[in-house]
């Protein structure tokens, strides 16, 4: 059953641990984009005003700890310093913010107990601990003993099965202590859950899968497959598919491997899977300014590269998206951080703003959304995820998640 923090009583000098995904772009403390902290603003904000001694826990980037010399994994940790993320919360925030360099022991323990009602303790990364990707048991039970409440507000990090996602609120719901999920987890897991359940007044249902790989996306499409009315394919692994039904691709990115499986997916979508029917084209993909870009209709010649969908593809696109009443949306159409070879990415942005208020449309997280943030579609969007892997693993798995299974 779901439990919202609005259910969660007298929190009043209660201590709150929520795990939120503070996992933003940042380089040597300078942090590039701060949706991720602002999208937590509503629970943090929401705790706070009630009088919770709230504690925040989140990764930061990745520590590789198969690295065998320490001092490597220092340089690691350094580069994924949580204290910039605290400086930047205290300025979104009107309450008191403090960070603790810990993550375990006498100094955390102090820091958690020295917190006053109201106030918010940001930890430093999670990932500074060698048992938190492995749901060390160790270490959800000492997490699990700084806290009164525990809450995920952490979409992005749900499909992780972690000490702070998963063993925390295990650990805690068997001592008979109340967990809930944040407005973020409750509004992603709703909208996513759309996606999967498909009522018959969201369809046509066409999803939208675009970038690198087909071996990354096997589950999602298959998932797909079952769901929607259309599946537009673009992006690199278009071309795979192009290959499995026979036509020339030159030289753009191909999986050999999964030649066969793309072959089975057409087979069975009966018609249901659009492929570009024109491509932009390069002789290179370094952005040279002796390389040649021009548009290519059905096979491309050796030597080129398929980098976006065509003029026509777009239209193709552009046409099946209007009849929708639902969309799904993951993966660019092409090379979209080259300005040359945005086109198609952007023709997907368009038809989601014409169809804006007649249609449900998701964006689900990744280069997608990054894309539709730099290119200024954001708001036309019913939703744009801030999780791309959660997203997808949530179409994947008919809308389970290990840290949403806990909870509800
Ligand atoms: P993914 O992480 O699988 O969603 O892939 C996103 C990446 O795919 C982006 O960095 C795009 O530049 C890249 N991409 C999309 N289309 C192409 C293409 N036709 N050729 C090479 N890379 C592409």
């Amino acid at each position: 059953m779901l439990q919202t923090i609005e259910s969660l009583k007298d929190l009043q000098g209660k201590k709150v641990l929520v795990r939120v995904d503070f996992n933003v772009p940042q380089k040597g403390g300078v942090i590039r984009d701060d949706n991720r902290i602002r999208a937590a603003l509503p629970t943090i904000n929401y705790l706070t005003g009630k009088g919770a001694k709230v504690i925040l826990m989140s990764h930061l980037g990745k520590i590789k700890w198969k690295e065998p010399d320490p001092a490597k994994i220092e340089e690691m940790k350094k580069a994924n310093d949580m204290a910039c993320v605290a400086t930047r919360l205290g300025e979104l925030v009107t309450t008191k913010v403090h960070f603790c360099p810990a993550t375990h022991g006498e100094e955390l323990a102090k820091a958690v107990a020295d917190l006053k009602d109201g106030e918010i303790l940001l930890m430093q990364n999670t990932r500074y601990e060698k048992g938190e990707e492995k749901n060390n048991p160790d270490l959800a039970k000492e997490w699990a003993s700084l806290a009164d409440v525990y809450v995920l507000d952490a979409f992005g990090s749900a499909h992780r099965a972690h000490a702070s996602t998963v063993g925390v609120p295990t650990i805690l719901k068997q001592e008979g202590k109340p967990v809930a999920e944040g407005y973020l987890m409750v509004k992603e897991v709703d909208n996513l859950t759309r996606c999967v359940e498909v009522a018959s007044s969201d369809r046509p249902y066409v999803a939208i899968l675009g970038g690198f790989k087909v071996s990354d996306k096997i589950k999602v499409i298959d998932s797909l497959l079952k769901k929607c009315d259309k599946i537009i394919i673009g992006g690199a692994m278009a071309y795979t598919f192009k290959k499995a039904m026979g036509e020339a691709i030159g030289h753009s990115p191909c999986e050999e491997d999964q030649l066969d499986y793309a072959k089975k997916c057409l087979e069975e979508a009966h018609g249901r899977i659009l492929l570009p029917v024109d491509s932009i084209v390069t002789d290179s993909f370094e952005p040279t300014e002796t390389r040649t870009i021009k548009e290519c209709e059905g096979g491309i010649p050796d030597g080129f590269q398929g980098v976006d969908i065509g003029p026509k593809t777009r239209e193709l696109y552009k046409k099946a998206i209007l009849e929708a009443k639902m969309v799904f949306w993951n993966g660019p159409m092409g090379v979209f951080e080259q300005k040359e070879f945005q086109a198609g990415t952007l023709a997907i942005c368009e038809a989601i703003r014409e169809l804006k208020g007649q249609a449900f449309t998701v964006c689900g997280g990744g280069d997608s959304a990054s894309a539709v943030k730099q290119f200024g579609y954001k708001d036309d969007f019913s939703h744009v995820s801030t999780g791309g892997g959660a997203s997808l693993e949530m179409i994947e798995n008919d809308g389970h998640l290990p840290g949403v299974d806990v909870l509800r």
